[in-house]
């Protein structure tokens, strides 16, 4: 599939700068590539924590385009897909500029976890909210995760679009899926369009999940006019090379359908647009076994999952509601009740 380069190139910001690209005091000259950091917090031992970035300045003009993964700490696929999609790219024959932030929360990186632990079990009150990735746009006067929002934010306003890269928390798997931004954000169709580019097959577009809640990085993005979206893929506290290879391609397939870059694409036969997550969560505690595999599609009343108790007997039988795709599985060996043992995506 051909996607045609669709940004306008008289309202791109890299456009209006001069050619010299600086961003947080650090500059990449045209057809350069440099690595720059930007202190984020104090520790308590004097010790400073930086966020690590990198400018890619393209030798010819085109859009800027944010590129972060990573803003929870054990979504580690993310860093590797930023990394291996952008090892190749040589600045000459870019279109436009690259803002990638790898691990935009290194506090939380350090924890391998969702949150900055140490922070969070210190002082538990004083650190709500804890998730940066719901604080945008942050506020320099905020509790750290609202800090952190903040100085993120300041990056992505400097952008034409943004792609925020994550995998579901530990214990779940996800098709590759970019999720976007409300619909009523998204009135000149850019955001959808970017989500095509991509390449990958799956798109939720809903109006009522957490996703498309104030405070989550793209929903203020693209309040302030910036396109983007939350591309999540594979499993949390994982490092998998066969779904980097996929992201890699994806996000290739982004920039070139921004007229950024020249690659050959490899598109899926079909993209499944869909409208609503339907999170089903277990009412027996057990062992969990799965019936279906990720991105299959299923019927109301087919059987995604059985829970069996610890003599081994059957105790509960999870059903699809609906007709949907199952587009997101639960990898965990045992579940308690209210836990969340699937999830289908409705078209
Ligand atoms: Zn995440």
């Amino acid at each position: 599939m051909e996607i045609d380069a669709f940004f306008d190139i008289g309202k791109v910001k890299a456009m209006k700068q001069p050619k010299v690209m600086t961003i947080a005091g650090v500059s990449a000259e045209p057809g350069q590539r440099i690595r720059g950091k930007v202190a984020l917090a104090q520790l308590s031992d004097g010790a400073s924590v930086d966020i690590p970035f990198a400018l890619l300045n393209g030798a010819k003009p085109g859009p800027r385009i944010y590129l972060g993964a990573a803003i929870h700490g054990d979504e580690v696929n993310g860093i590797a897909i930023l990394f291996e999609a952008l090892r190749g790219l040589d600045p000459a024959d870019l279109s436009g500029q690259i803002v990638c932030v790898p691990v935009q929360h290194p506090l939380a990186l350090y924890a391998d976890h969702r949150l900055p632990l140490a922070q969070f079990l210190k002082s538990p009150l004083d650190q709500a909210p804890a998730d940066a990735w719901t604080c945008f746009p942050g506020s320099q006067d905020g509790n750290p995760a609202q800090q952190l929002a903040h100085l993120l934010f300041g990056f992505i306003r400097e952008c034409d679009y943004v792609i925020d890269i994550h995998t579901p928390t530990r214990g779940g798997r996800y098709v590759p899926i970019a999720i976007l931004p409300p619909e009523s954000l998204d009135k000149d169709g850019r955001i959808l369009q970017l989500a095509k580019g991509l390449g990958n097959g799956w798109i939720m577009r809903s109006s009522s999940d957490f996703y498309v809640a104030p405070g989550i990085l793209c929903v203020e993005a693209a309040r302030i006019g910036i396109p983007g979206f939350t591309f999540e893929i594979g499993e949390g506290g994982r490092l998998e090379p066969d779904v980097v290879e996929v992201g890699k391609s994806c996000i290739l397939n982004a920039l070139q359908s921004l007229g950024m870059l020249s690659v050959s694409r490899k598109d899926p036969a079909e993209t499944h647009l869909m409208k609503e997550f339907v999170g089903l969560r277990a009412r027996a505690g057990g062992l969990l076994y799965n019936h279906v595999k990720l991105g299959q599609r299923v019927n109301r009343g087919d059987l995604l999952v059985t829970i069996v108790n610890v003599f081994g007997d059957e105790v509960e039988r999870v059903t699809a509601p609906l007709d949907g795709y199952a587009v997101r599985l639960t990898t965990l060996s045992t579940v308690s009740t209210g836990e969340r043992v699937a999830t289908l995506g409705i078209v």
